[in-house]
């Protein structure tokens, strides 16, 4: 019974924390639209997403028998034009997140000035238990439950938490068969040979990179020698780590959902890479491993939370030893944090501009489908580059002028274009 007991509390906490992402997401909306001058009317149409659909999927598995999982797709604002964003495997994911999830990529959308609006995926599951197999039939499953709603130019799928270019590739042929034409701009993030492109994997990890490298030059910190940890080793960190220590700079720090690792005179971040599995485990190969608590509390100059969401709280910002902290996951630091960072002067580089650049080069594939005429890797970096060295200083100049913090200043950014576009619509 006591295990009964501590699981429900567990979940039941899981589901609060969730919930508190939207309320905080919320609370930065209203201030944001109330800095540019925008009525509560506008706030209200903001405040949720337009659109939530919810799917059960029923799925043949291994052995057999059928289980039927949960899924969601949300859709926050379509003023801009069709809505865009990830979609995650997870165990612990809800529809509250995934409605913060889809708030959230309207933001990266309009700071990043691309010709969307904000929309986000999700289904129930835990993918590190499930065959390929099982992976392919929910995948496809996933698509038919959704394909009213979705399209190239209507909502835009892309990889989130656990799912990669495989995934994408399952998805876009299902939903080329029920449409019944090849349809690559359906979905982004998909192997070069079915309409990727170049860069896009790697993007969310430049664009964290390229935020540093402005960061620091704000700060006055030389990359060479810096030290870095980053927590979580999947698509974001495990680049980011390698691209920052490629840079010269001391990666001190790592972690995946089971430990973390710290060494100041650098971890070998080559053999870390070539160990981690695709799931981006790696630190139950070492006995010493510590806590990603007690690795976010340690010594460095740049921190970059790369994993889950609520890691930076009330609890431990005081702890932080960082001049710099860089969200290259979805909302790692609560609001309190953020107050706390930033009154001890710490520079926080929030998720909607940091990891941005998965998003611009997922637009720049859907542009190359839609053209059929693809850019080489170099076109895609340097188009990367300006992009994000822009959103980057269009925030930090914002968050200079109004002497607000960089979180909100980015909302600021963020949410301009889309209320513009809902009030020329008539929506407002
Ligand atoms: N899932 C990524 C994000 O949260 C990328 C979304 C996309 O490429 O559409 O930004």
């Amino acid at each position: 019974m006591a295990a009964v007991t501590s699981v429900t509390q567990t979940k039941n906490s899981l589901v609060d924390q969730k919930k508190s992402l939207l309320d905080s997401t919320q609370i930065v909306i209203k201030e944001a639209l109330t800095k540019l001058g925008y009525s509560n009317e506008m706030y209200e149409l903001m405040k949720e997403p337009q659109r939530m659909l919810t799917v059960r999927i029923p799925v043949r598995m291994d052995d057999g028998s059928v289980k039927v999982f949960t899924g969601f797709r949300a859709q926050h604002s379509d003023a801009v034009g069709p809505t865009k964003g990830g979609v995650r495997f997870h165990p612990e994911v809800t529809e509250e997140e995934v409605k913060a999830l889809a708030i959230w990529m309207s933001l990266k959308c309009g700071i990043s000035d691309l010709p969307y609006g904000g929309g986000k995926g999700g289904i129930i599951c835990d993918p590190r238990e499930m065959s390929m197999l099982e992976l392919e039939r929910l995948s496809r499953g996933y698509v038919r439950a959704i394909s009213q709603l979705v399209g190239p130019t209507k909502d835009i799928p892309a990889p989130d938490v656990f799912t990669n270019s495989q995934i994408m590739a399952w998805m876009m042929d299902e939903y080329s068969r029920i449409r019944e034409f090849d349809s690559p701009g359906f979905i982004t993030g998909k192997p070069l040979v079915l309409g990727g492109s170049h860069g896009r994997e790697t993007a969310t990890a430049r664009g964290v990179v390229i935020c540093i490298e402005e960061a620091a030059k704000q700060v006055g910190i030389d990359l060479k020698g810096a030290k870095v940890i980053v927590q979580g080793f999947g698509n974001a960190g495990s680049y980011l780590a390698k691209f920052m220590h490629d840079a010269g700079a001391k990666v001190v720090g790592i972690s995946d959902a089971y430990g973390a690792l710290y060494n100041e005179e650098g971890l070998d971040i080559e053999y870390l890479l070539d160990r981690r599995d695709s799931f981006g485990t790696v630190t139950n190969l070492f006995k010493n491993t510590i806590t990603n608590q007690e690795l976010l509390e340690l010594p460095c100059d740049i921190l970059v939370p790369a994993a889950i969401s609520n890691q930076i709280t009330a609890d431990n910002a005081n702890e932080i030893k960082a001049k710099v902290v860089v969200e290259a996951a979805n909302g790692p630091t609560t609001l309190e944090a953020t107050e706390i960072l930033t009154e001890r002067g710490i520079l926080l580089v929030p998720d909607v501009l940091a990891s941005s650049g998965g998003v611009t080069v997922s637009y720049f594939e859907w542009v190359q489908n839609n053209l059929g005429y693809y850019w080489s890797e170099e076109e895609v970096s340097e188009k990367l580059r300006n992009g994000m060295v822009k959103s980057f200083n269009d925030i930090y100049s914002t968050s200079r002028f109004h002497k607000v913090n960089m979180r909100l200043a980015a909302y600021m950014v963020g949410v301009r274009k889309m209320a513009e576009a809902s009030r020329f619509r008539g929506w407002v």
